[in-house]
């Protein structure tokens, strides 16, 4: 059996696109210099690969072929895929798994594929958020 896995071609960030990112305000992750493709191996089209979050409803994608690249915004009016997984916490069945990758992606939903690509660190201002609400929710036990 082959299970659906993660195109996962790499691609080096070039200034321009480093310091557009650079820019987001409320930047959710870590800069990196280079980033996997997220889509089903053996996609058609361009490869696609998550760049950064901004704030809570933006993230940004770079979009890229041989021959063309460009950065795009991906927020609830473009739309993400809304296919829900799994349950994230098997003893609670209301949170699942969100698959996120742009809408109308090609193939496998994201909790389809075992995760290949590397997580991303938080940045530092989403570092202090996760720690703010950790602790606001163990006051609230
Ligand atoms: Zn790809
Ligand atoms: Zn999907």
């Amino acid at each position: 059996m082959n299970s659906p896995h993660e195109c996962a071609t790499t691609v080096v960030l070039n200034e321009d696109e480093s310091e557009r990112l650079a820019q987001v305000p409320d930047p959710a992750h870590e800069p990196v210099d280079a980033l996997p493709c997220e889509l089903q191996a053996g996609h058609p089209g361009p490869h696609m690969a998550m760049a950064q979050v901004s704030g809570a409803d933006t993230a940004w994608w770079l979009r890229w072929s041989a021959t063309d690249r460009a950065l795009i915004a991906v927020d609830e009016e473009t739309g993400y895929c809304e296919a829900s997984g799994p349950a994230v916490d098997s003893q609670n069945r209301d949170e699942c798994w969100l698959c996120q990758l742009p809408a109308d992606h090609f193939g496998a939903h994201s909790w389809q594929m075992p995760n290949t690509t590397t997580g991303r660190i938080p940045s530092e201002a989403n570092q202090q958020k996760l720690i703010d609400l950790a602790n606001e929710l163990m006051e609230r036990q």
